[in-house]
């Protein structure tokens, strides 16, 4: 577990800021996000292994941990609006560390490296039409530049060579930070929080955020692309809170 001060945490940036650009110019390796050793995939091996992975066994409907990788007992009880989940990091450790980092201090070039990590433990072929990163309000979007969810989005979309949409829904009430509320709470926030489009008829999606606490948000952007007609919806996730 790594906890860096503000000012460490700044001069990093800026180190490894620097550090990319000598070596784009130099068209040398770059150094590792997390440790500055030289690496050509933004995470050096000995970085990834020491990223907080899940588990393999987990909920298939909302990625907890479960013992035989089985329906979990609150899926079995009142299941998400999304049919399936995939998550690669516990939000923990680092990821606990890092995300927010990414979120709030700036450093979004982190989520691309970490979609990498998500990258690996979605299927080779998902089953899905149309990647969907959860939007944010418009005003919200705004304050930060950026929203995360794209900026995890994008890499994957790449990857897969499936369509990024950002037509099909959009959220047009700003909710209050979810991390300040209770799990009932975070329910009642986002209830009626996003609309989709007609467009959204008869498509798979998956729907793409960066961390899934309660699942309140995923859920009811699900509940949402499901009214509007969706066939299916899964949430792809970087990390999920046990
Ligand atoms: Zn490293
Ligand atoms: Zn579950």
């Amino acid at each position: 577990m790594i906890h860096l001060s503000n000012f460490k945490h700044e001069f990093l940036n800026k180190l490894q800021n620097c550090q990319r650009s000598i070596s784009r110019a130099l068209a040398l390796p770059a150094a590792c996000l997390l440790c500055g050793q030289l690496s050509r995939h933004g995470l050096c091996p000995a970085c990834h292994a020491d990223l907080p992975h899940l588990p393999h066994a987990l909920c298939p409907r909302c990625a907890l941990p479960t013992p035989d990788g089985g329906l979990c007992g609150a899926c079995l009880q009142a299941p998400p609006a999304f049919d399936a989940s995939f998550a690669a990091l516990r939000y923990a450790g680092i990821a606990e560390h890092l995300i927010p980092a990414a979120k709030f201090g700036g450093r979004w070039h982190v989520l691309p490296l970490l979609a990498q990590v998500l990258l690996h433990r979605l299927p080779v072929t998902p089953e899905v039409d149309a990647i969907v990163p959860l939007p944010l309000h418009p005003a919200r979007l705004r304050e930060r530049g950026y929203n995360q969810a794209t900026e995890i989005a994008t890499p994957l979309a790449r990857a897969f060579r499936l369509p990024l949409r950002h037509d099909l829904l959009q959220r047009h009430k700003n909710t209050e930070h979810q991390a300040r509320l209770t799990q009932a709470a975070r329910h009642g926030n986002v209830r009626g929080a996003f609309t989709a489009t007609p467009a959204a008829r008869g498509l798979r999606i998956a729907l793409v955020d960066d961390v899934m606490t309660s699942g309140a948000s995923l859920d009811a952007a699900a509940r949402a692309l499901k009214r509007a007609g969706a066939a299916h919806v899964e949430a792809w996730v970087l990390a999920r809170t046990l």
